[in-house]
């Protein structure tokens, strides 16, 4: 059986230091003890949308490591199917990540076999693309290949979803098929140049859709997040939680979103009970550890 959500994108292992302070160039300080978690968007995206009880795979790419290894223990503990994950002749993709302690990120991405995600990877799993329900990508793996995969989604009338992290010029073709293109704020201001700061969260919505999506989801962290279609633009209120680690909340959207879209809700619909799996997800530690099932999501 095909998957009912099909993600193409990265996995990476997180290895996170917390520090007093960065170092500057030319100096060295000393770190708490590394902590290795199991990340990368795609993998991330891919065991949100799999806790929540749907059929799922990731179609991308880890080495021959320990860390490869960390990687598909992850997926088949979320009930991700890895069967599209190809072990590459690079090294397991790496996310270097500094926490200070008003916690802020700065974040080294080494892609790794992140980097091989090719698109004849995505014409080998072309059956499982034609049979899925909806597609999502993101963009720690080569735009060739999230270009193809969306272009055979379509083709097949497989809905697209495209999480434009870390953001990323598309071809116009690309873009008229996404349904929905998810971004946050930044990624919004980068697509349209420099917006207008007097412009809200709805009117760079409706500005991005001018781009040529079929339908634009920008997120808004605690404020939520902003649908819009060529019916219009209506913001989705994000539940008051107490936040104490936002890593991966844009991932979790991003899986639940696919999950009610591939359910066959409609897009303001799944877009609420995406902000209520992010803004779970953000009460708890960790990226993929944080993603709740679906009787702990808040209400
Ligand atoms: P990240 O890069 O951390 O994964 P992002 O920048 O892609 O995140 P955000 O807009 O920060 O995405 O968050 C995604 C969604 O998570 C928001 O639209 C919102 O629904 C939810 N969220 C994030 N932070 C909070 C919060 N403090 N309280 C409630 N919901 C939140």
């Amino acid at each position: 059986m095909p998957p009912k959500v099909l993600v193409v994108g990265s996995a990476n292992a997180d290895l996170v230091v917390a520090v007093d302070r960065r170092p500057g160039g030319g100096e060295t300080v000393l770190g708490a003890d590394t902590v290795v978690l199991p990340g990368g968007k795609g993998a991330n995206t891919a065991v949100a949308a799999a806790k929540l009880g749907a059929s799922v795979a990731l179609l991308g790419a880890v080495g021959d490591d320990q860390y490869g290894a960390l990687l598909r223990e992850s997926l088949r503990g979320a009930g991700v199917r890895a069967e599209l994950v190809r072990t590459a002749d690079r090294p397991t993709g790496i996310a270097y990540i500094t926490v200070t302690p008003d916690g802020e990120n700065s974040i080294v991405v080494s892609p790794g076999a992140n980097a091989q995600v090719s698109s004849s990877d995505v014409d080998a799993a072309v059956e499982a693309l034609r049979g899925a329900r909806v597609l999502v990508c993101s963009l720690e793996v080569p735009v060739a290949s999230v270009e193809h995969a969306v272009a055979l989604a379509a083709e097949a009338g497989v809905r697209p979803l495209v999480n434009l992290s870390p953001v990323a010029e598309l071809s116009a073709r690309t873009l008229a098929a996404l349904d929905p293109l998810v971004v946050n704020e930044h990624e919004a201001g980068w697509l349209l140049g420099e917006p207008d700061p007097a412009d809200d969260a709805v009117t760079l919505a409706g500005r991005l859709l001018e781009l040529g999506p079929r339908s634009v989801v920008i997120t808004l962290g605690a404020r939520g997040a902003v649908v819009a279609t060529a019916d219009g633009a209506h913001r989705v209120a994000a539940p008051s939680v107490r936040a104490v680690d936002t890593t991966g909340a844009g991932d979790a959207f991003a899986g639940a979103l696919a999950v009610r879209l591939a359910e066959g809700d409609g897009l303001a619909e799944a877009a609420g009970y995406a902000a209520r799996v992010a803004a779970t997800s953000v009460t708890r530690n960790g990226a993929q550890p944080s993603y709740p099932s679906t009787d702990e999501v808040v209400a």
